[in-house]
């Protein structure tokens, strides 16, 4: 791996945060607040927000078993996205490679930053190998994106292969998990400590039923970390969110039964589906959702805004064409979609 200061921006590298109110004293038992120009009425949203949101954190911390000095937490995992791109990525010189198709915010930010995007084709199986990743690196190469579950596609990317990646670039290679709590595979935080170049994104957008709230979570080292603090902005997550973050994180009951009826409905949507008149194939999936090929995705996914009911149209999507991406919802939800294709 190259150095974390040759994989990260110059500028950024030297760069002088801004230094909040609330960062500055420390130590001492303070009760009276005259240093940030709030107003002292209103409590107790006339406050700033911690910056480094250490309770979240710190709860964080004990639910997924990585120290809390190696968890940023940002407004949804687009801000963990956006940051890889910021801070260690050169516009106009620096490139980054990602697996297609695939989410689509990694390439969005990269043009947004005037990044080179460089696409790798997954296989008919929605498979990569690590070799053909790594062929599509030079020296600027800066990062690799690899999601799994894999959105649109819904399948686990093989393990062995993202391990040869980590192994093998000398750069930092994202793991994106939105979706790791559907699936049979662990997660790969395990081996934060032996990859120093990894970064693991995950979100309480899906399995957690907290999209509203935004609020991402990326782990990595504590030096990559200490680069996304110095970066991002100085209260990137709100006071709402943070409370409404350990209120959820306090009951980790609800999610566990969320995730079990939803892994059940998916294998009975999954089968019904595949004897619908219009359904081609079904392709296997691990996460909260399941992508079909379909006689006309056009067409059906038409008439289905026609009923109030939307799903998603991938077929403009490479490796996808004629595909819908349905994610899984309620069982009454589920069965009025199927209520719906049956009478096509
Ligand atoms: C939904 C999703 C996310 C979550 O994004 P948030 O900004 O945290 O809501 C991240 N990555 C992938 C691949 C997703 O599908």
């Amino acid at each position: 791996m190259k150095t974390l200061q040759e994989l990260t921006r110059p500028n950024i590298w030297s760069l002088a945060p801004y230094s909040s109110a609330r960062n500055e004293y420390s130590g001492h038992a303070a009760h009276v607040f005259l240093d940030a120009n709030e107003n002292p009425y209103n409590a107790p949203y006339n406050r700033y927000p911690d910056p480094l949101q250490e309770e979240v954190k710190e709860k964080l911390s004990h639910i997924k078993g990585v120290p809390a000095e190696c968890i940023f937490l940002g407004n949804g995992s687009d801000e963990a996205i956006d940051l890889v791109y910021r801070c260690f990525c050169e516009p106009g010189k620096d490139n980054v490679v990602a697996i297609c198709p695939t989410y689509g915010m990694y390439q969005v930010c990269a043009d947004i930053n005037n990044v080179e995007y460089r696409n790798v084709m997954l296989d008919d199986d929605y498979q990569v190998s690590a070799d053909r990743l790594l062929a599509a690196c030079d020296a600027n190469t800066k990062a690799i994106w690899i999601c799994s579950p894999n959105n649109p596609t819904g399948n686990n990317i093989n393990r062995d292969e993202i391990i040869k990646v980590l192994e093998q670039f000398d750069g930092l290679v994202i793991i994106d998990e939105a979706y790791i709590d559907f699936s049979r595979e662990q997660t790969i935080s395990r081996l934060l400590s032996k990859y120093p170049n990894m970064i693991v994104l995950q979100t309480l957008s899906k399995a957690w039923g907290s999209a509203a709230i935004r609020l991402g979570m990326a782990f990595a080292s504590k030096d990559i970390i200490a680069i996304y603090n110095k970066v991002k902005y100085p209260y990137n997550v709100n006071l709402l969110t943070q409370q409404q973050a350990l209120n959820r994180l306090n009951n980790t009951y609800d999610v566990e039964q969320w995730v079990r009826m939803l892994l059940q409905e998916r294998g009975r949507l999954m089968t019904a589906f595949a004897e619908l008149k219009i359904c081609e194939k079904v392709y296997p999936t691990d996460a909260n959702f399941f992508l079909a090929k379909v006689t006309d995705a056009q067409g059906i996914y038409d008439y289905l805004v026609e009923k109030g009911i939307i799903v998603r149209n991938r077929t403009r999507v490479q490796l996808c064409h004629d595909c819908l991406r349905i994610t899984i919802g309620t069982r009454e939800e589920n069965n009025e979609l199927l209520g719906a294709l049956r009478s096509i």
